[in-house]
């Protein structure tokens, strides 16, 4: 995690991907560094999609470049957890009632 003093007030940058569309290795991709990767032959990591987080004092996180990796990436960073507040995204036609 990265710590940028801005002004008074510090902010945290957390980046939680950093690859291109479809992670590294990509699903599709038989480039030299994919088909290593996969092989166990190349000396890298691999890396969900591009996404960084941001804070600032209350400890409230911003989502910048959201991707179908999140759920993933927020797993592996506790200090995203909601506490228990979670987001209520439920339809009215789930809740019993008329939609
Ligand atoms: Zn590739």
């Amino acid at each position: 995690m990265l710590r940028q003093h801005c002004s008074s007030d510090f902010v945290d940058i957390k980046i939680l991907g950093s690859a291109a569309g479809g992670g590294f290795p990509q699903w599709n991709c038989a480039c030299r560094n994919c088909r290593e990767l996969r092989a166990g032959t190349l000396n890298a990591s691999a890396r969900t999609q591009c996404q960084v987080a941001v804070s600032g004092s209350h400890g409230e996180w911003f989502l910048l470049n959201a991707s179908p990796d999140l759920r993933m990436q927020i797993v592996g960073a506790p200090e995203l957890d909601s506490r228990g507040h979670l987001r209520d995204s439920e339809g009215p036609g789930e809740r019993g009632g008329k939609a």
